[in-house]
């Protein structure tokens, strides 16, 4: 340990890197690698929003905007959330616009959680929960889905964890790793749960807009929850916007308030070229936005068809851009089945124990990458299979 490690506070000492990062230290060294790790777009931004932030700096839109954002963006993302969630926030006092959906989710913890303060966090999910709690002075509670309910969360699972300090239960639909989403009978479910104990839910709706067979619904929506859901989304996932940083958080006005006192402190706002750009979206960005979500739905369908045929039974996500297949058959531990599948065939995959105790026995393949490389991909995941 070095003397400056001294310095460094306890709990951020205690922080764990993420699993995911160690991977793709190692791909990145080598050449000729198809890529199913990341989990962003592989699309552009669509040029017209490129430009809204070109001709925003041409007109010398150049100094900080209001904290929760421009009210024309507050504005469009109130209209957007009414016509396409169907839940209707105020602009000026229940929407902030953030640095990503990921500021969101960290304001969120830091403004709810006193210390001690419990949240139920439904794994496989998106690395960034548990950290983000803790670093609030939380304590995450882990329940597991399981492959035999398609990783879908049963309320009675979430009853056993249930305690006197359980402050709020963070949710995710559609769901990083595992693409499952929660129809609107499923969030009926949860929504009587968190009534009945009076807890809040955050409510990470990122992958809203990619969803492939049934309409989705936001639990804001669901009779109840509007008053105790903290609504988590952005601009990365739907309009291919992940290195703007922009997103967006809908609360109630108490909840919205505290988290723009945090925000306000650590932030400011969120990029103004980005929120200029994030307005062109919601104003003219819709048809962008439907052609990339064919475009993913024809690359899922490929994608689960293929690990299915090969023998790593993979359910069929309803949404997102990941498949989650068992890889219990090889006999490997994730980790081992993503390792040696790299050395052997230059394929990287995220093993799914990056997500959480029950994604072990599970990769994550993204398959925002082309058609044409995810066929590749296929060939040589049934090779090193065949090769075992
Ligand atoms: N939530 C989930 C489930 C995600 O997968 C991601 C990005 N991988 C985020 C939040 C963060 O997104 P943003 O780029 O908006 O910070």
């Amino acid at each position: 340990m070095s003397q400056t490690t001294t310095y460094l506070a306890k709990h951020v000492k205690e922080l764990k890197p993420s699993g995911i990062r160690r991977f793709f230290d190692l791909a990145a060294g080598m050449k000729g690698v198809i890529s199913l790790g990341v989990g962003e777009p592989d699309f552009v931004t669509s040029w017209n929003l490129r430009e809204a932030a070109i001709t925003s700096l041409e007109q010398g839109y150049t100094s900080y905007t209001a904290n929760a954002g421009l009210i024309e963006l507050r504005e469009e993302i109130a209209g957007y959330m009414q016509k396409q969630f169907s839940v209707s926030y105020h602009p000026e006092s229940e929407i902030i616009v953030t640095v990503g959906a990921s500021q969101a989710i960290d304001i969120a913890f830091r403004a709810i959680l006193n210390p001690g303060d419990e949240v139920i966090i439904v794994e496989p999910c998106f690395v960034s929960y548990a950290p983000l709690v803790t670093m609030a002075g939380g304590v995450p509670i882990h329940v597991q889905t399981l492959k035999e309910n398609d990783f879908k969360i049963l309320p009675s699972q979430l009853e056993e964890v249930i305690t006197e300090r359980t402050k709020a239960i963070m949710l995710c639909s559609p769901n990083n790793p595992t693409g499952t989403m929660l129809n609107k009978a499923e969030l009926e479910k949860m929504a009587e749960l968190a009534v009945r104990h009076d807890l809040l839910v955050l409510s990470d709706e990122i992958y809203a807009e990619l969803v492939y067979d049934e309409p989705y619904t936001s639990l804001a929506s669901i009779e109840g929850m509007r008053e105790r859901t903290i609504l988590l989304n952005g601009f990365s996932k739907g309009f291919a916007m992940t290195g703007w940083r922009l997103g967006f958080v809908c609360a109630p006005e108490d909840i919205t308030q505290g988290m723009l006192k945090i925000h306000q402190y650590a932030i400011m706002c969120a990029s103004t070229m980005a929120q200029y750009a994030g307005l062109e979206g919601l104003k003219n960005g819709r048809e962008n936005v439907e052609e990339m979500r064919k475009s993913y739905r024809q690359r899922r369908n490929f994608i689960v068809q293929s690990l299915n045929d090969m023998g790593l039974t993979c359910h069929n996500p309803g949404g997102a851009f990941y498949a989650f297949p068992s890889i219990e058959s090889t006999g490997l531990t994730s980790e081992e089945f993503a390792e040696q599948l790299l050395k052997a065939e230059k394929v990287a995959v995220v093993p799914g124990n990056a997500f959480g105790g029950s994604g072990e026995g599970h990769i994550r393949c993204s398959y925002a990458t082309s058609l044409a490389q995810l066929q590749e991909a296929m060939k040589r995941i049934k090779r090193f299979i065949e090769n075992l």
